[in-house]
């Protein structure tokens, strides 16, 4: 069912099942945000998104307040850009603001909103959390003292990945992200905890002090490790690969696994090879791509004529493209003469 809804003087048609958040930016009107995230469930926890509805007396949180017929709706005044500047200057009360050095800085939702509100001082110094340990799992580095508690790393965890590996733990001041137990995070490591973080409470390890924002090249590609060919962007700096990210409006919604996220640094690894090898009384060997071809088909016409072309079988790869997929079929039906031919994917 379709409602007509007025924001900010604009009619807008929209269907029901609408929150006040999406009809907004489906509409393109700004309404700011730290815990919501389109992908995950309306959670309401930030309380920056509040709007004034006609004929409410208090202001509602537009990222849980579902649309209907005739409402109007007011996303900006000065009451309710005075609430948000207070909240955001709330949560700088308790925040290290260490921008110059911090790894998030100039792609941090606290960072912008405190730009957009020109908080220069804040009225509410006070008490500061101060959480100094540092847990030694591999990918994730986690700073909880510039944690804003949004709950998004919670809850991806939660409801996209399945998991449940971290949750709020204490309540009140205390109240922090933490896996159980306070123990090291130990979980999949599928990382969409750290994509989703809006402030630099969660960093990827691999990124640590390698490359500021607008030093950082972005290159789109594709996923090599499987055939679900999820859709990544690398960050390259200094021509290395510091981090992998995956754009939300691909066919994978932004979410990748580990080996996607994290499993990278072999492409910049010393230990690559460079040059084919030939393996000659048990010992590799480099030689030239001609000379291991050559090799190679010489030792299959061999094998062929000796034993008949069902005496050779070939494996394929996941991490090759469909066309090499197809050509490796066709090589070895075609040209070898077998119908051995399978797949890594299968077991
Ligand atoms: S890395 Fe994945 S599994 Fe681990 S805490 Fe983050 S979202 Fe959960
Ligand atoms: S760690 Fe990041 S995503 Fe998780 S609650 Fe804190 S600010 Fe939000
Ligand atoms: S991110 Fe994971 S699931 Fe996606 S293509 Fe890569 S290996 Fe496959």
């Amino acid at each position: 069912m379709i409602v007509t809804v007025t924001i900010d003087g604009k009619y807008l048609e929209v269907p029901s099942s609408y929150t006040i958040l999406q009809a907004a930016r489906e509409n393109g009107i700004h309404i700011p945000t730290l815990c919501d995230d389109p992908r995950l469930e309306p959670y309401g926890g930030c309380r920056l998104c509040l709007v004034q509805i006609k004929g409410m007396p208090k202001a509602v949180t537009a990222c849980t307040t579902p649309v209907s017929e005739g409402m109007e709706v007011v996303t900006t005044s000065p009451e309710i850009e005075g609430i948000r500047r207070t909240i955001v200057e709330l949560l700088l009360s308790d925040h290290p603001n260490d921008c110059m050095v911090c790894e998030k800085a100039g792609d941090c939702t606290l960072q912008e909103l405190a730009y957009f509100y020109n908080l220069r001082d804040n009225r509410f110094w006070g008490a500061r959390r101060q959480y100094t340990s540092r847990d030694g799992n591999p990918f994730i580095e986690r700073d909880m003292e510039k944690c804003v508690l949004c709950g998004k790393c919670v809850r991806v965890c939660n409801e996209v990945q399945g998991v449940g590996a971290i949750e709020i733990g204490y309540r009140g001041f205390d109240a922090k992200v933490c896996p159980p137990f306070e123990k090291d995070l130990d979980c999949e490591f599928c990382g969409q905890c750290v994509s989703v973080c809006p402030t630099g409470a969660l960093i990827g390890k691999q990124s640590l002090g390698k490359g500021r924002q607008k030093n950082i090249r972005q290159v789109n590609t594709v996923c090599p490790y499987c055939g679900c060919g999820c859709n990544i962007t690398l960050h390259v700096s200094r021509n290395e690969i510091i981090r992998v990210t995956s754009p939300e409006d691909s066919l994978n919604e932004g979410w990748l696994c580990v080996k996607g996220r994290f499993g990278f640094r072999f492409v910049n690894s010393s230990e690559r090879l460079t040059k084919p090898l030939i393996k000659r009384n048990g010992t590799f060997e480099e030689t030239t791509w001609e000379a291991a071809l050559d090799y190679a088909a010489g030792r299959l016409r061999e094998i062929k004529r000796a034993h008949g072309p069902d005496a050779i079988g070939g494996l394929s790869s996941a991490r090759c493209t469909n066309e090499e997929n197809y050509l490796f079929q066709k090589f070895l039906r075609a040209a070898v003469g077998t119908n051995n031919v399978d797949h890594c994917a299968r077991y």
